[in-house]
């Protein structure tokens, strides 16, 4: 495979678009072929001079998708797994029983389950914080037990920010290292490694994607250091590195990142304001907005918009929000985000007990549709939801 890099200095978007220029040696297409195989003939010297030797540990079209992963997050290596929750739990999995972490308090939900259950089980030392208050994490930080801080900006269901640069360097102080959930932001919009965050995760199912269609996890790190080492041995032997063929589709979905997330971006910035006003949303919670409590961080941390995703408070409370996600015909009624097609989720019933999120709560995913059929659509349910 020949590949162009940025050699020239183009921009992220520029080798998204093209994945980074990659073309096959063998036919010159412009759209590598996907491998399939899960084995590679070994050399007469008994070697394997094509550094393949089996698709547990590696694949090609797996590579080429790290590529372009590492190249938007400005990662020393990407790894790209089969799911967000393999990408996360192999990198605490990566730390040894015993050892201390910090988890926000307001976070994607079922990973703050896992970590409560059988990452403690397992013999993690969990300690959820509320990341958005730089002091609550000082104060919860264990110089020598501390090994990770994980983050998530802007995080589940409230889009609550947390400050990647400030709360890096008071991390490292005490000798501890810092991941971030970037699933939200994606890296159009923030890049947490160039912040002082030593790892970042995706969902790589939601926005990186972008079509609904592929379920994938990321792990890119600023260095090979040890933990990254054993995460990477933790995807190899517990097998969950991505398929060839999901690699193939992020691949493809990457190639338009740049446009559907700045796209979504400005739409859910468009409903964020209007809903504000809207009489029948008690509030509107999106990080875009000079009312929302992390606004002047995400201002700083987030480049060149404030994400795809919203929440709103229907004033009818959880009875009218229940029913205004029943009565949209647009927009779809479903989990999930960061696709093309915008969907509506009433939170609190998927997260369950013990969970932040208020039940009047609805979160919105913002695709790509137009703008304007987006708000009518949602206008006129919230209209009739509440009679
Ligand atoms: N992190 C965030 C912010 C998410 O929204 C999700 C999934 O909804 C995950 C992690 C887990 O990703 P996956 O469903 O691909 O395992």
């Amino acid at each position: 495979m020949a590949h162009d890099g940025d050699q020239h200095g183009w921009t992220k978007r520029t080798l998204s678009a093209q994945a980074l220029g990659k073309i096959d040696d063998a036919t010159r297409a412009i759209v590598p072929p996907i491998h399939l195989s899960t084995t590679y003939l070994r050399d007469p010297d008994n070697q394997y001079s094509s550094g393949f030797v089996y698709g547990r540990p590696d694949n090609e079209t797996v590579r080429e998708a790290e590529a372009v992963i590492a190249m938007w997050e400005d990662a020393a290596q990407a790894l790209v797994f089969s799911s967000g929750m393999a990408a996360a739990t192999s990198l605490f999995l990566a730390l040894r029983p015993g050892d201390h972490v910090i988890a926000p308090t307001v976070m994607y939900w079922a990973l703050r389950n896992w970590l409560a259950t059988d990452a403690r089980a397992w013999g993690l030392m969990v300690d959820f914080v509320d990341t958005s208050d730089i002091d609550a994490v000082r104060t919860a930080l264990k110089p020598g037990a501390t090994k990770l801080v994980w983050l998530e900006t802007p995080s589940n269901p409230l889009w609550s920010i947390s400050d990647i640069a400030a709360i890096s360097s008071l991390v490292h102080k005490a000798g501890a290292k810092v991941a971030v959930d970037s699933t939200v932001a994606t890296p159009v919009f923030t890049r947490p490694l160039t912040l002082g965050a030593d790892y970042v995760m995706h969902a790589a199912t939601k926005a990186l994607n972008g079509h609904s269609d592929v379920v994938a996890g990321v792990l890119a790190t600023a260095k090979a250091d040890e933990i990254w080492g054993r995460a990477a041995s933790n995807r190899r032997n517990l097998g969950a590195i991505l398929g060839p063929f999901e690699a193939f589709l992020l691949i493809r979905g990457m190639r338009t990142l740049d446009l559907r997330v700045r796209t979504a971006s400005a739409t859910a910035a468009e409903l964020a304001k209007r809903f504000s006003s809207h009489p029948h949303v008690g509030e509107v919670l999106y990080p875009g907005l000079k009312s929302h409590p992390g606004h002047n961080i995400a201002a700083r941390q987030m480049q060149g918009g404030f994400g795809h995703m919203l929440s709103i408070r229907v004033a009818g409370g959880e009875a009218s929000a229940v029913a205004t996600a029943a009565g949209v015909t647009l927009w779809k009624r479903a989990t999930s985000l960061g696709g093309v097609e915008s969907l509506i989720e009433h939170r609190a019933s998927i997260e369950g007990k013990g969970t932040p999120c208020p039940p009047d709560l609805l979160r919105l995913s913002a695709g790509i549709e137009d703008p304007e059929d987006l708000f009518t659509d949602l206008d006129q349910a919230l209209r009739r939801a509440m009679g």
